[in-house]
């Protein structure tokens, strides 16, 4: 008696989803990255470099995280801002050691030679905001 060992699979494969899809999926999965960011819904432009952050309307002007990424003191150290803890507050971080942190309100920092603020966000987590006239 002949058996076939080349049977069809019995169960289906899953089908894929498709590219929009996954795309709807990241960004879900973006906006619930953004939980100082409530209400956010779609990007609004980085002010230095145009790219897309998520939209706020407590912070319509904020740098993106890459740009973020470049900020300096008025020495052209790197700079980093943390919240000081769970409860808030900010702290200025120098990860390359010229510093101890600073707990501050908010710091002047340099991001491709423009001065912006640095501080915490009003809901945790920290951001970049245009400098204000002091
Ligand atoms: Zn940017």
């Amino acid at each position: 008696m002949a058996t076939s060992w080349h049977a069809s699979p019995r169960a289906e494969v899953a089908p894929q989803p498709t590219p929009h899809e996954q795309h709807a999926r990241r960004s879900a999965y973006a906006h619930r990255m953004s939980p100082y960011l409530p209400g956010s819904r779609g990007t609004q432009p980085c002010p230095n470099c145009g790219g897309a952050v998520a939209q706020s309307d407590r912070y319509p002007s904020y740098l993106c995280l890459e740009c973020e990424a470049r900020a300096v003191d008025a020495n052209g150290a790197r700079v980093a801002g943390s919240n000081a803890s769970f409860g808030g507050g900010f702290v200025l971080h120098w990860p390359d050691g010229e510093h101890e942190p600073l707990p501050c309100i908010s710091a002047l920092v340099w991001v491709d030679g423009r001065e912006w603020d640095y501080s915490e966000a009003r809901f945790g987590g920290v951001l970049i905001t245009p400098a204000r006239k002091r």
